[in-house]
């Protein structure tokens, strides 16, 4: 493993690949096939599904700076996900969060009605629920930290020390953070799944996934299956996820300072019942991250005041967020999960997840910050204007209404301690 930092291996991993002219990018491999060099002496490479240079460049990159072993490059986050279930025969018990990722969950409750496997739904964020994981001898413990939409924590430490005792493995899903802010081998996790969808490729312009294995026993059986089953990632995907890779701390840095400066605006807001950010001290687990952790990420949601409606005139009178899934581009998103990423839900499991009518994420984007509080502080005076007419009409405009929303708020870039 190399002992540079992880900002210089994100930018330099696999510079200079090419022996035979010196590209300094790696150049892009197409070919389905490679020549043998021989009779019956095969190259490095024999076939495209099964290995491909752009493709190992950046499971290489991504293995360096999760600190494992292997990567394996898969065609999506979800099939990053299907991979790690391999490991799974049908009568080994898999525990999940009850609040994981929506197409996971899916994922593993489907596979679970066709007996591929057995699953226990918890809630890992609390520590109480933690000595019930012994009991149920899991063969693999699944970890999703922090949580979507409302970013609750999971100590991972606590629960890769209980899955020693029980000989677990722990797989955690680290693509709301990224490498850069969090490395789940280094806390005991012996796999990490990507969607390299989101941060890592970071432009909204690939899909795709990644897994990397702690050990090389672990990583060669998940090869295996990655080429068994087919799912391995295209060769340009994998071209274009290592440039968006290249500048994956420096985006990561903007994003949450970004984040940061908007949650405190949201925090003092007079039209915010709750503002859901690990960064923020009222974070129930803003210790927790700080310990496993290294910043606090690019997504903020909150909770708007008042019903729906609120929440639909406010979302469709912002100009610089757009109204869309997904996360972890450059640019700024921003969505209703109730009915949007979680509208598959059925009410009262959402309700219980605490996903209400009122609660809206943001992919907080690279943006220069204050066009994004200016964007914010129009929209909620908007929804303040067309509630209360009679302050509009006495006032003529809504100006008065930002310049207190304005001055209620002091920002504080604290946040280049933990870096
Ligand atoms: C998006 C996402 C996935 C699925 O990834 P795709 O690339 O959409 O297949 C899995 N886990 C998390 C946390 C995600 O945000």
């Amino acid at each position: 493993m190399s002992n540079k930092n992880k900002a210089t291996i994100a930018v330099r991993h696999g510079i200079e690949a090419d022996k035979h002219h010196g590209a300094v990018v790696p150049p892009l491999y197409l070919s389905t096939t490679y020549s043998f060099a021989d009779f019956d002496t095969k190259r490095q490479y024999d076939y495209g599904r099964s290995g491909n240079p752009n493709r190992d460049i950046l499971a290489e990159t991504l293995a360096e700076l999760e600190g494992g072993a292997k990567g394996i490059i898969t065609a999506t986050g979800m099939s990053a996900v299907h991979l790690v279930t391999q490991l799974l025969n049908s009568d080994d018990t898999l525990v999940i969060p009850h609040d994981c990722y929506g197409g996971s969950y899916r994922l593993f409750t489907s596979l679970e009605k066709r007996g591929l496997l057995k699953l226990k739904v918890l809630d890992l964020t609390q520590a109480n629920n933690h000595q019930q994981i012994a009991a149920i001898k899991p063969k693999l413990i699944w970890l999703e930290t922090p949580s979507n939409p409302i970013l609750r924590l999971t100590d991972i430490k606590a629960i890769t020390c209980i899955a020693k005792q029980c000989g677990a493995l722990v797989a955690a899903d680290n693509t709301f953070l990224s490498p850069a802010l969090q490395n789940p081998i280094e806390l005991g996790v012996d796999i990490v799944v990507h969607s390299t969808t989101k941060y890592i490729n970071g432009h909204s312009d690939v899909v795709g996934g990644a897994v990397i294995a702690a050990t090389h026993e672990l990583g060669d059986e998940l090869a295996w299956w990655a080429n068994n089953i087919g799912i391995t990632g295209a060769p340009f995907d994998s071209y274009l996820t290592l440039r968006g890779l290249r500048t994956l701390n420096v985006r990561l840095k903007q994003h949450q300072e970004n984040a940061f400066t908007l949650a405190q605006y949201l925090e003092c807001s007079p039209y915010v019942s709750q503002v859901y950010y690990p960064g923020l001290k009222s974070h129930p687990q803003h210790e927790l991250a700080k310990q496993q952790q290294r910043g606090f990420g690019g997504m903020v949601s909150f909770d708007i005041k008042g019903d729906i409606n609120d929440a639909a005139a406010f979302l469709t009178s912002l100009k610089d967020f757009t109204l869309a899934e997904s996360l972890g581009g450059v640019e700024s998103l921003i969505c209703h999960p109730a009915t949007m990423t979680h509208a598959g839900m059925e009410a009262t499991a959402r309700l219980n997840a605490g996903v209400g009518d009122t609660l809206i994420r943001i992919s907080v984007g690279i943006e220069d910050v204050n066009d994004l509080l200016a964007d914010l502080d129009q929209a909620f005076a908007q929804l303040n204007a067309a509630k209360s007419p009679t302050l509009t009409e006495q006032q003529g405009d809504v100006a008065e209404v930002k310049t207190q929303q304005d001055s209620s708020f002091k920002f504080t870039p604290a946040l280049t301690a933990l870096w």
